[in-house]
Parts: structure tokens; sequence; C-alpha cells
């Protein structure tokens, strides 16, 4: 049912039909490249900006689209329907841009937020090191006070738009005595620091388009207008108030990826036969499936409730927690199931099935483990 108001509503229709057109045209067609090469291309990033779907969440003011989450959630819904999470759009617009809308001093607005809608600087954030993810207030990287600068020490791992990311906002220690109080948020943008270097590619199991990398900061200078905010030691406050939405970004993503990987089942089963029946008339396909519809619109009801709280400035974080544990848990469930229903084929990379499959996993385990989230909602019981 579709709650919002019908104004609302038809704009975001408008905008769907702007994403759906973008990925037919830039992105269809090239996906199996962009997987092969372990990146997107460059020029797909500057296409985006310009079909209008970069900064789509950003202040007009700003340079950006003036719309709201709801907007980020169409384009969610759009890739995740072709089966292609690996373009970090979400990445870019709905979880690093909305720190700079939030903490950024209007200096730090003025100078950043109108670079973010073209394509021509592509987001990244870096909190996990190969020594702690999940614990981030143990995080090892360093950004010492000297002069006017601040000076970056240390390595991360695991970064999403590792290869391709014009900026960078780094979590660092500026008072390492006070582990967690003691953390900042600071902006690097690799073309104009020295002492910066990215690792490899990381290889992943699925996801195989987007650019995971190590980065290391070797005595990074970065002038202190880079520090989010222009205040010390508030990184690990404006991190909490941020990964709710991100974790919300997953969940979308999650159930919109369950819609998907059903229609496919559906179609699949109902084309192919066995014992001169189609395996759609099993009962335990239509059982199978039934229960995948069900969870399905039972993530999508408990998902819009979320994201209609975000809208309005009032996401409760368990809330958020719980959809990110239950939607990225049943998708995972859901897609292993439908994959058993197409047989061996389910397993050849040629079959979208299996790329979904081998993309679902992640949702588990990045933006805050299952375990993690059940951590948060038990502590809030
Ligand atoms: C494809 C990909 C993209 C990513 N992109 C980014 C990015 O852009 N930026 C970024 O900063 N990070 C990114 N990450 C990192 C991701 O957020 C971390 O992998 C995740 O938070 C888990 O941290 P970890 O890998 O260090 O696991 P660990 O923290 O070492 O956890 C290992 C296991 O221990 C469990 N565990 C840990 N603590 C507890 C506890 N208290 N109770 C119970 N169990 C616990 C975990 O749930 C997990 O099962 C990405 C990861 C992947 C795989």
């Amino acid at each position: 049912m579709n709650t919002l108001d019908p104004g609302i509503s038809e704009e975001l229709e408008a905008f769907r039909s702007t994403v759906k057109k973008f990925i037919t045209t830039e992105v269809a067609p090239n996906r199996q490249r962009w997987r092969q090469q372990r990146c997107v291309d460059r020029q797909a990033w500057i296409k985006a900006g310009q079909a209008g779907l970069l900064g789509v969440s950003i202040p007009m003011e700003f340079g950006g689209g003036g719309g709201s989450f709801r907007h980020e959630t169409v384009i969610m819904e759009e890739f995740a329907r072709i089966g292609f999470l690996d373009f970090y759009i979400p990445l870019h617009n709905a979880i690093v841009a909305p720190y700079f809308v939030r903490f950024a001093s209007p200096a730090q607005r003025e100078r950043w937020l109108p670079t973010f809608s073209s394509g021509e600087c592509i987001l990244g954030i870096a909190m996990t090191e190969p020594g702690t993810g999940s614990d981030l207030q143990a995080i090892r990287t360093t950004a010492r006070r000297d002069g006017c600068c601040y000076v970056i020490q240390g390595q991360k791992s695991l970064i999403s738009n590792g290869q391709s990311a014009d900026l960078i906002l780094v979590a660092a220690k500026t008072d390492p005595a006070r582990k967690g109080k003691g953390i900042s948020l600071l902006v690097v943008e690799p073309g104009k620091v020295e002492g910066f270097r990215r690792g490899r590619t990381l290889e992943k199991a699925g996801l195989h388009a987007q650019d995971t990398a190590e980065l290391f900061f070797d005595d990074v200078r970065v002038p202190e207008e880079n520090l989010l905010g222009e205040v010390p030691d508030q990184g690990f406050a404006q991190l909490m108030d941020s990964l709710p939405q991100e974790r919300l970004v997953i969940a979308v993503q999650a159930v919109a990826s369950m819609v998907a990987a059903l229609d496919e089942t559906i179609s699949y089963v109902k084309g192919r036969t066995a014992f001169n029946e189609r395996i759609f008339d099993f009962q335990n396909t239509r059982f199978v499936l039934a229960e995948c519809a069900t969870a399905t619109q039972v993530g999508k009801a408990f998902v819009e409730k979320c994201v209609a709280q975000l809208v309005d400035g009032q996401l409760d974080p368990s809330l958020a927690a719980m959809a990110k544990l239950w939607a990225t848990e049943q998708h995972f469930h859901l897609v292993d199931r439908c994959l058993q229903l197409f047989g061996g084929y389910g397993y050849l990379s040629e079959y979208p099935i299996s790329q979904m499959w081998a993309d679902a996993r992640v949702q588990r385990i990045f933006g805050g483990t299952s375990e993690i989230m059940k951590e948060l909602i038990g502590r809030g019981l």
C-alpha cells in the first residue's frame, strides 16, 4: 500500500523512470565487463551525475537534487532489481554525503558539498583497519596535531570505493588516550596529499565490480580545516549518529534484492520441467516460494516503517539495527532457497541467481555484523 502523498509519489515515480533509463543504457550493458575489471568505469560516475543520480538528497543550495532518503531508496531498489549492487552510489549519496550535510561547518559545506553531484568526486569512508572492525574504539590510526595540520598515520582495510574515491572520510584518533572519545573524522583528498597510498583491490566472493581496497597513510598532512565539523574528538559521536542510516541503507537493499531474487526464481521455475511437470507445480516449490514471498512482504513493511521514521528525522537506532539484522539474514536465506530451485544451474556464474547469492553474503557482515546488531538491540531492551 502506498501511503505517500500523491504529489511525492508522482515525483518519485518520475525519478524512478530516470534511474531505470540510466540503468538500462549505462549499467546493464557494462556490468559484466565491470565485474571482470573489478571496478565500475569512472565515466559511469560522471554519467550518473549528469543523469541526476548523485547527491540527490543534498540540499539544492549546495548543488544537490534537494530530494529525501526516499529518492535514495528508489536508486537502491532499481539497482537491486537488476541484481547489481556493486555500483556504490548508495555509499556515496546516502552514507558518506550525509556526514557533510549534518556535521560539516558552514565553510566545509560550501567547499565540498557542491562537488558531490557531478561524479567528479567519488566518496568513501574508512573506519575498518586490519586489526579491528566491529570494535571501532580500538582503531589505531592516529591524527597528530602539528601546527595548523593533522598528520595521519595508519592503515585501513576493506574500504569500499577504495581505488576510486577522491575524498575519503577517515576515522583516526586525535586523542589516543581517550579511546572512543578521542576519535575524529578527517577529510583526505588523495589527489592533494603526500604519503597516501592505495593497496591492492581485494578479491571478494561477490560484488566483483566494487573496488574494495586497503589504504595506507604514512604521515599524511591535512590542514586543520579538514577536520569534519572543525571540533576535535567528535568522530565517535558522529559515527554513532550516522551508522543507523547506513544500516537502513543495507536493509533497503536487502529487501529490494529479495524481491528481485523471487521474481527471477518464479520466472525460472515456471519455464523448467521435471517428471513432466513444471518445477513451479511441485508443492514443495510453491511452499518455498510462498514463504519467501511472505518474508519479502514482512520485510517491506518493516523497512518502510524505518524509512518513514528516517524521513521524519526520527529513526530509532535500535529499529535500524533490527531492520539490518532481520533483512540481511532473510535476504541470504531467501536467495539460498531460491538458488536451490534452480538446481545445478543456480550454481553457474552465468545465472544471475548465483551472483545474487554471492552478493547477499556480505550484507550480514558490513555496516556492523549480525552479532553486533544483536548486541545493540539487546542492550536497549
Ligand atoms: C565488501 C566489504 C566492504 C566494506 N566496506 C567498508 C567501508 O567502506 N568502510 C569501512 O570502514 N569498512 C568497510 N567494511 C568493513 C566491515 O564493516 C567490517 O568487515 C565489519 O564491521 C566487521 O569487522 P571485521 O571484519 O573486523 O570483523 P571482526 O570485528 O573481527 O569480527 C569477527 C567476528 O567476531 C564477531 N564479533 C565481534 N565482536 C563481537 C561481539 N562483541 N560479540 C559477538 N560477536 C562479535 C563478529 O560478528 C564476526 O562474526 C567492508 C567489508 C566488506 C567485506
